[in-house]
Parts: C-alpha cells; sequence; structure tokens
C-alpha cells in the first residue's frame, strides 16, 4: 500500500472523508473506446482501489464511474461510461457525485478491520497477516494455526465494546523520521509523509484508506466463518450494516421458529439437536427396511429368474448388490429411471461377452454401462421397452424350471 500517498491531485476525502459531492476541473481527457474513457481531475472525491479498499463509485458529470486507479507519478485515474460523442474539455468544470451508500459500507470494512485486527492482537496476541474487503464479507487472516472459540470470542466481544464507547477515529500526516515505530501495531518502512489512523489509545497504524470518524458507526460486528489455510487462520466478519442486516434476518428466522416448535428461543437449539437425531434414527431405519425388501426381491429373482422389472421406488442397487451374491445363474433387473431404465444384470465368472450380446441384440447403441463378474450395470434410453426386454432374457437365458 502506498501510505506516503500522492496528494495530486487533491484528495478531498483526506481532509473530509464525508464529502459526498463537489466539483473539479478536468485536466485531461481520454477515450479508451467508444463507450469507456479515462478522466484526470485537479482534486477527486473518489477513493482509488488500494490497501484492500476497493474503488469508489458515483457518477462524474453524470457519467457511470467504472473505476478508479492510482497511475504514475500519483495521478488517478478515473474510468468512466461515456453518454454522448463529446467528451468534457481540458479545464471545464465537472460535478463528482459520491455513491455513498457504497463508501460508507467499505469506510464499515476499512475501520471495523482495524478495530478487530487490534483487538486481535490484543487478547490472543494474534497479528495481521493480510485483510480482504470482500463484497459480502471482511477477511482477517491472522499469523496464528489456531484460536479457541474463547479467544475469538473475547476479541468480537472487545471490539463490539470499544463501539459502545464510541472511540474517535483519527488520522494525521507524519514524517517518518517522527513517527515512533512501537506506538504502531503494525511497523511501517514507508518514507517520507505517512498516514498515521488512530482508534484513541487502541490502536495505531500507517494507513492510506478512508475511514469512519468513530468506533460507534459501525454499529456491531459479528464473526461469521474461520477456515485454516496454510498452517494460518482466516476469520470472516460482518461489520456494521451487514451485520445489522444479519442480526434482522436472524431474529426473524428465530421468530419463525419458536412458533413453528412452540418453544421458547432458549430451547430452539435443543429442540434442532434432538430432530437431527431423530433424523437419523429415521434413516437408519429406513436403510434396515430396504435392506430387508431388497433380500426379499433379490431371493425370489434368484429362485424364480430370470428377469424382473422393479417398481418405483424399490431399491435397485441393493437388488442388484445382493443378486450379485446369490444367484449363480443368469439373472436381468431392471428399474425405471429418469427417460430410461436402469439395468443390472448378474452372470457368472468369464461371461462378459453374453452382456454385451444379450444388450446389443436387444437395445442396441441404446444401452451404456459395464462391471466384471458376477455384475454388471448400466442405463438404457427410453422405457417403452422394458417388459419385452424381460420377455427376451426369459427366452436368452432360461429360469431354474426350464434348465432342469
Ligand atoms: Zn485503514
Amino acid at each position: 500500500m502506498d501510505v506516503s500517498a500522492q496528494r495530486t491531485p487533491q484528495m478531498l476525502f483526506y481532509d473530509n472523508q464525508y464529502l459526498k459531492t463537489s466539483t473539479a476541473r478536468v485536466v485531461a481527457a481520454r477515450a479508451v473506446d467508444a463507450a469507456v474513457a479515462v478522466l484526470e481531475l485537479d482534486q477527486t472525491l473518489f477513493y482509488p482501489e488500494g490497501g484492500g479498499q476497493p474503488a469508489d463509485r458515483g457518477t462524474i458529470a453524470g457519467m457511470e464511474l467504472l473505476d478508479v486507479q492510482k497511475g504514475e507519478d500519483g495521478a488517478v485515474l478515473h474510468t468512466v461510461r461515456v453518454a454522448s460523442d463529446t467528451l468534457p474539455a481540458p479545464g471545464s468544470e465537472v460535478r463528482l457525485e459520491l455513491n455513498w451508500a457504497h463508501r460508507f459500507a467499505y469506510m464499515q470494512q476499512h475501520s471495523g478491520q482495524h478495530l478487530l485486527s487490534a483487538m486481535l492482537k490484543r487478547t490472543a496476541d494474534a497479528g495481521t497477516v493480510s485483510v480482504r474487503q470482500g463484497s459480502e464479507t471482511t477477511t482477517i487472516e491472522v499469523d496464528r494455526e489456531q484460536l479457541s472459540a474463547d479467544q475469538l470470542g473475547q476479541a468480537v466481544r472487545a471490539a463490539n465494546a470499544a463501539i459502545q464507547q464510541n472511540l474517535p477515529i483519527t488520522a494525521e500526516w507524519v514524517a517518518h523520521t517522527r513517527i515512533n515505530q512501537q506506538e504502531l501495531r503494525r511497523p511501517t518502512s514507508i518514507t517520507g509523509q505517512v498516514r498515521l489512523v488512530r482508534i484513541q489509545d487502541t490502536d495505531c497504524v500507517a494507513c492510506a484508506g478512508v475511514h469512519l470518524s468513530s468506533t460507534g458507526e459501525l454499529g456491531v460486528i459479528r464473526l461469521v466463518g474461520s477456515e485454516r489455510i496454510r498452517g494460518r487462520l482466516r476469520l470472516q466478519f460482518l461489520i456494521g450494516q451487514r451485520a445489522v442486516e444479519e442480526y434482522l434476518y436472524l431474529g426473524e428466522m428465530a421468530s419463525d421458529l419458536v412458533q413453528r416448535f412452540s418453544t421458547p428461543v432458549t430451547q430452539l437449539h435443543q429442540q434442532i439437536l434432538q430432530l437431527e437425531e431423530k433424523q437419523l434414527e429415521l434413516k437408519q431405519e429406513l436403510a434396515a427396511l430396504q435392506l430387508a425388501q431388497a433380500e426379499t426381491i433379490s431371493r425370489r429373482i434368484a429362485a424364480n429368474g430370470p428377469g424382473e422389472l422393479l417398481q418405483d421406488g424399490d431399491p435397485f442397487p441393493e437388488v442388484a448388490r445382493q443378486l450379485g451374491k446369490l444367484a449363480s445363474t443368469p439373472r436381468l433387473v431392471l428399474a425405471p429411471a429418469t427417460a430410461g431404465l436402469r439395468w443390472a444384470m448378474v452372470l457368472p465368472e468369464g461371461s462378459r461377452e453374453d452382456v454385451a450380446r444379450f444388450m446389443d441384440g436387444f437395445f442396441a447403441e441404446r444401452w451404456k454401462g459395464g462391471g466384471k463378474p458376477p455384475l454388471f450395470q448400466g442405463v438404457v434410453a427410453g422405457v417403452e421397452a422394458a417388459d419385452p426386454c424381460v420377455q427376451h432374457a426369459l427366452a436368452a437365458f432360461p429360469g431354474p424350471a426350464a434348465a432342469d
């Protein structure tokens, strides 16, 4: 991050981070193509992407601002969508309007990240390695492989306590020679004028981003996820309005569940755990029933053979598996599937060729599948041939009565 931040053009947000409209003079205007142009201005409201904070949005002379980037020699390049054939001429005055909702959301993300990084350091001695202000969550990666739920809870509670204390967040430009590195949460190697951002006596870092003027504007912070990546812990947070929206959603959901289960909110968690347990039991019961059903069906086919079309809902895979163990003579099982049939054929050792011959003879090129003795399986396109296919199997692989 370029913390020494060139001040040409004049960066109005460094004097007033809450400025939403302004005018500026065009210094240069260059068409990229028929629809896009790049403008340079003598002063700007718009924060160029940097330090993990995305570029501002808004309009310049009514043209939609698509991107703001730092160029060479401290230039700020405003990319706009061009509405007409003529670009504003150099020297002309244009009106700048900031998309405030977008900016404020990222001022919350950025300031919240400073506060969280300070509290993670203070309560868990976890240093911030990298940060990302995403469109949905803000991510902080710390130099620790693991933190307990207690440690994380303490850091988040400390951050929320600092929000309620409404601590001032201030910024000042200081010559690097006058900086007391000990005072910084993270030492800086920047030379020249350095911008120090301070949350009262809670945090101080070198940073060129835009921040809130007090912690109270953060509203609330919530930890929503953590994962271990390359030996580090990556934490995901909802900060500010995003966390408020999440709390409102969770509150509505909890109210709905309280009504549905006729249970106090304090019992909701326990109730859902019990349901989960019950569901697992039911799943196990269902599996046992299917196993018993498959046993009945596969014994019937093994004894009476040679083929059967199962009903929709019959446990086809289990029937095929059990039949593979039971039958010593050829057996064919079919079952309805999406736009076709599933098939399973049980054949003794060395009879791979018979499968292809049988399927080709009846289904031509419409079948797919494979396997090895004793079980071959696959699918056939088109359901209309199910019954004749079983008849065909009867003729091809005579059952026990005919074999005797
Ligand atoms: Zn910052």
